[in-house]
């Protein structure tokens, strides 16, 4: 048995924090090269663990996004009392999320005190959104002392299973020129996708310069795929439905370069080691960038972006219309600034900002 701290996260439910809460993880085995950590989180993001080194288990919590499910939080919590979890760490804000660590009687709890859940942790802290300016730092302070400055972010860094992205590229028939993943979904809402017509003529721009064009994305996102190899052709394998989450980690770290939406997929791209183009409509590329050296962000930051709505309250999404498919054809066919980097990529400082933010 490892002689390091026992810890318990309790891990976000979207796929995009997920993935960027893998800097904390890195953070905490830098801290204890011995730590023993243990997240738990939607069953989802179980096969998402097994592919960051840093965890020991994932641990499915099979509750529906939002439900309170008291009955089986205090179940597994009550199961988890044996594993010798000296700390717990609660990245959601809401009251439920909380529950477990203390059904679990796990003797430190830190989260953020929100939603009158205080009483459920031993370590309350109050977010300063000013100082914690995106989720990766939020994530981050968490795991450090209460005031303790807070380091630059270890890009997240998915395992990528060689066998598995082997067979994939031989069932879908891929691999016989340089592929651009397409990712036109965005589970938040319609105000952060970028029009499927502009993913269509971009994937006939990509095709007409010898790509191979992949698009990626959930069953619930099949008609935007069918939409985009309709509209394109030939050379477009609509793959939406067909992956699981791991598939796509492993595609993606094949794929030349990713282009996304600001989504779960983007930040699995970039984890993937791939060359990511992402497109930020109501959401900022400020708060929750891809966290990879290798981006290119296309945002208008218009004046009335960003506005974190689902649905465009002006009713013209001119953040997303007005970006061209000729303009992000133009970033993905631009020679690489940086060199393709292993699926571990090197502890790199990620900037304050996107690197570059087209206007
Ligand atoms: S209000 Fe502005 S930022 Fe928000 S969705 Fe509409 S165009 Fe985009």
């Amino acid at each position: 048995m490892a002689g390091g701290e026992r810890i318990l996260v309790v891990g976000p439910a979207w796929v995009g924090d997920m993935v960027m809460a893998q800097s904390l993880f890195r953070l905490l085995r830098v801290l204890d090269p011995d730590a023993v950590i243990d997240v738990v989180g939607p069953p989802w993001s179980v096969p998402l663990a097994a592919r960051m080194p840093e965890i020991r288990r994932g641990i499915a919590l099979g509750v529906a996004h939002g439900e309170l499910a008291l009955a089986r939080r205090r179940r597994l919590g009550v199961t988890l009392r044996d594993e010798g979890h000296e700390r717990a760490i609660v990245l959601p804000r809401s009251l439920k999320a909380a529950l477990l660590p203390w059904f679990a009687r796990i003797p430190v709890r830190t989260g953020f005190a929100a939603e009158g859940r205080s009483w459920l942790l031993t370590d309350p802290r109050r977010l300063d959104r000013q100082l914690l300016d995106q989720t990766v730092k939020r994530f981050l302070a968490l795991g450090l002392p209460l005031g303790a400055p807070l380091p630059e972010p270890l890009p997240p860094s998915l395992r990528i299973d060689a066998a598995n992205r082997d067979a994939l590229l031989r069932r879908f028939g891929l691999g016989q020129a340089p592929a651009v993943a397409l990712m036109p979904g965005a589970a938040f809402g319609p105000a952060k996708q970028w029009p499927v017509g502009h993913f269509a003529e971009l994937a006939r721009l990509l095709v007409a310069q010898g790509h191979e064009v992949w698009v990626l994305g959930s069953a619930g996102e099949r008609p935007l795929g069918e939409q985009i190899r309709a509209a394109a052709g030939t050379g477009v394998h609509d793959l939406c439905g067909q992956t699981r989450l791991e598939d796509s980690v492993d595609l993606l770290a094949t794929a030349h370069t990713a282009v996304t939406n600001d989504s779960g997929l983007m930040h699995v791209a970039a984890a993937a080691g791939t060359r990511v183009v992402a497109i930020f409509g109501s959401t900022s590329p400020r708060f929750t960038p891809p966290l990879t050296r290798r981006c290119h962000i296309h945002y208008l930051e218009l004046d009335c972006s960003p506005c974190f709505q689902r649905e465009c309250p002006l009713g013209h999404l001119r953040c997303l219309r007005e970006i061209t498919p000729q303009a992000v054809a133009a970033s993905v066919l631009a020679p690489a600034i940086l060199p393709a980097e292993p699926n571990q990529p090197p502890a790199v400082a990620v900037p304050a900002r996107p690197q570059r933010i087209e206007t």
